[in-house]
């Protein structure tokens, strides 16, 4: 059964296609699901599209919902359309997005750092800056803005934990108790970690998920694509990976109920 969960389209500003594109490519692969989740907007900003490179505008919010809804009827027979959405987890304004996405019928919600004490997911220069023991204290942040957004409860699926490893050389050298924390606070909350495939580096990598097994830690699969070319990329690779670990069922989710399928094919 191959699924993907985290596709983008072009309404994000920087991704390509459109929402049928990606549903077209995921049909060719014989994919039976594919979740739709693209950037939410920046909902906590007054004006309406404040960076059109980085997610669409306010308003365009409920013509994304509705363009999902609309196919996930057309392409029913077919595959399974899910209506998603990747969320910025800002904690400040957790309740705000709480408050806007529970009005919309959502299948599940991904919830994503990408930004955390006022440093970006990507921004090399700073880390290579940074000393030994600041670049520890940057890595438990960005561990401790994870756990907090599991429990925010907010989310079914964490996306890209541990993206940092694909931009900050030597991250994954440091090893933090932090990472332990995280994931029994992931695995309390009965929250999901995606694995995700956007890059040759999948994130998270092979230790941080045998712990996650060992604490409880459920998985799930996501291409994060912004090409419709990318849907399910890495998928087969992914499921061995997590079959060599240990891992024996991965989740996708209907109405924001996890169903659990085998890793087994
Ligand atoms: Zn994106
Ligand atoms: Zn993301």
């Amino acid at each position: 059964m191959t699924f993907d969960l985290h596709t983008h389209h072009n309404r994000c500003g920087h991704a390509h296609g459109s929402i049928r594109d990606y549903i077209n490519a995921a049909v060719e692969k014989g994919m039976p699901y594919i979740g739709i989740s693209d950037h939410t907007p920046f909902f906590a900003e007054t004006d309406d599209h404040p960076s059109p490179e980085a997610s669409m505008a306010k308003s365009e919010f409920p013509e994304y919902i509705r363009e999902v809804l609309a196919l996930k009827q057309e392409f029913a027979g077919q595959i399974e359309v899910l209506l998603g959405v990747e969320a910025d987890f800002l904690p400040d304004h957790v309740d705000l997005y709480r408050s806007i996405l529970h009005a919309y019928p959502f299948d599940y919600i991904i919830g994503s750092v990408h930004d955390f004490d006022g440093v970006s997911l990507y921004d090399t220069s700073h880390w290579e800056q940074l000393s030994p023991e600041g670049k520890l204290e940057l890595k438990n942040s960005y561990y401790s803005y994870i756990a907090q957004s599991a429990k925010s409860g907010l989310y079914d699926i964490l996306g890209h934990v541990d993206a940092l490893n694909r931009y900050f050389p030597g991250y994954d050298k440091l090893r933090t108790e932090m990472a332990d924390y995280t994931l029994s606070t992931i695995a309390a909350h009965d929250t999901v970690i995606e694995i995700n495939s956007s890059d040759e580096l999948w994130v998270p990598d092979g230790w941080l998920l045998e712990r996650a097994l060992h604490y409880g830690v459920k998985v799930t699969f996501g291409s994060d694509a912004h090409e419709p070319a990318s849907v399910g990329e890495y998928f087969n690779e992914i499921r061995k990976h997590l079959m060599e670990i240990g891992y024996r069922e991965w989740a996708i989710f209907k109405n924001r109920e996890r169903i659990m399928l085998p890793l087994q094919v």
